[in-house]
């Protein structure tokens, strides 16, 4: 197979991996930029990515994913010094700024890693490449082959895809969560914690969301525990879109407002520093996430007895609870306020708050008539389509 031809099938297969909130890639064109996704990094800005499989030959089921064995498509496979040398193509004519590198399990996991180690292994040697490589871990690869990628890539991940090990069984025959993903990821954590050196941007996991029929609760609760014991950098979630001929052909997709929602409370678990049991506040009594409403909303009209705050002098933690406030304006309004006192709305929204969603919740001395009758309108509710919004953009 021409390369360009294998590198269309496994830059395409790869695109469900998610590694951030990518831009679409020009898809309809002959430009390798088709071979480009723009990832956004956490500071701001953003990084070209060449994302690409290894290869798309699995001998998983995985019932959500277009690799799956026994799916009649056409399959390839990059050597390695093949691969390495079409990504320093990209690389030298500045159109891909890093490598994003994933797999299906061609004959087993560890012999399929041993090749994607190698192809980083020649970046770095042979090219000698610095810049960053994202490299996925495949599930049951053995220690070494960990060990390794640790050892050549900036960030690594193992993906997750269902919450627990019930909710596995729905989707893989082959797959042991505990024993394939979650231990390996305790691995990693061990190696980190050892040679703190390794993996400087940290391990990753994504969850394909609504394949196995779990609900929000059971994301969140595995994700925060993910957080905490095996100090995981961040999770991605990709809403489930159904995959021609397998097994969950008729099973309906997962509305991207899903997606949007996860990402919100993650947000609020991961960089708000909000407890579990209070973001589990915004469920519904079926364990999800309501579409059309904004979590931290929801989250905030439910503890009542928390507001009004003073914004002039209340925590950092007890600001960043007002819907409206991030952490951005939160760090304004506490610089503002050491040299002048906080007394009108105007002020704040120059600040960055949302004053429409805030001014409900907050309190300052002075605070005029109309901005306490603003305060008793009705609460702008966020519609289900602002899919665009989203404002987690990591890498
Ligand atoms: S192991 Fe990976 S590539 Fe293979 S079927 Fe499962 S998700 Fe797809």
């Amino acid at each position: 197979m021409r390369t360009t031809h294998k590198l269309d099938l496994l830059v395409n297969a790869a695109q469900f991996d998610t590694c951030g909130y990518s831009s679409p890639r020009q898809k309809d064109t002959n430009s390798p930029l088709k071979y480009i996704y723009r990832a956004a990094l956490p500071e701001g800005g953003s990084v070209c990515l060449f994302k690409v499989l290894l290869t798309n030959v699995c001998v998983n089921d995985c019932a959500y994913c277009v690799n799956q064995c026994g799916r009649d498509i056409p399959r390839s496979t990059f050597q390695p010094d093949e691969l390495a040398g079409t990504f320093m193509e990209l690389h030298q004519r500045r159109l891909a700024q890093g490598l994003f590198l994933s797999s299906g399990i061609g004959v087993n996991p560890n012999q399929t890693m041993e090749a994607m180690i190698k192809t980083v292994q020649i970046l770095r040697s042979r090219h000698e490449y610095k810049g960053y490589v994202h490299l996925k871990i495949l599930p049951g690869a053995k220690f070494d082959c960990v060990e390794e990628a640790c050892r050549v890539a900036n960030r690594v991940s193992l993906n997750m895809e269902a919450p627990t090990a019930h909710h596995m069984v729905k989707l893989s025959h082959k797959k042991d969560l505990f024993n394939d993903i979650v231990e390996r990821m305790r691995w990693v954590k061990q190696l980190m914690v050892k040679d703190n050196k390794l993996v400087p941007s940290g391990q990753t996991t994504q969850f394909v969301v609504g394949a196995a029929d779990e609900d929000d609760r059971d994301i969140l609760r595995t994700t925060d525990a993910l957080y905490h014991e095996i100090g995981l950098r961040r999770a991605y979630f990709s809403a489930f879109q159904p995959v021609s001929r397998s097994r969950l052909e008729g099973h309906p997709p997962t509305p991207l407002i899903r997606e949007h929602r996860l990402y919100q409370v993650d947000w609020l678990l991961r960089v708000y520093g909000f407890p579990l049991r209070e973001v589990e506040l915004a469920l519904d009594e079926t364990d999800n996430l309501p579409l059309k409403k904004d979590p931290k909303l929801l989250i905030a009209q439910r503890q009542p007895w928390l507001f009004p705050v003073d914004v002039n002098t209340a925590g950092r933690d007890d600001l960043l609870r007002v819907p409206g406030i991030g952490p951005v304006s939160t760090d304004r309004i506490i610089r503002t306020r050491r040299d002048s006192r906080i007394d009108s709305l105007t002020q704040m929204q120059k600040m960055g708050v949302v004053t429409k969603r805030a001014a409900k919740y907050i309190w300052f001395q002075g605070m005029l008539e109309y901005e306490k009758q603003l305060a008793f309108l009705p609460e702008a509710e966020e519609e289900a389509n602002t899919v665009n919004s989203l404002a987690v953009v990591l890498l």
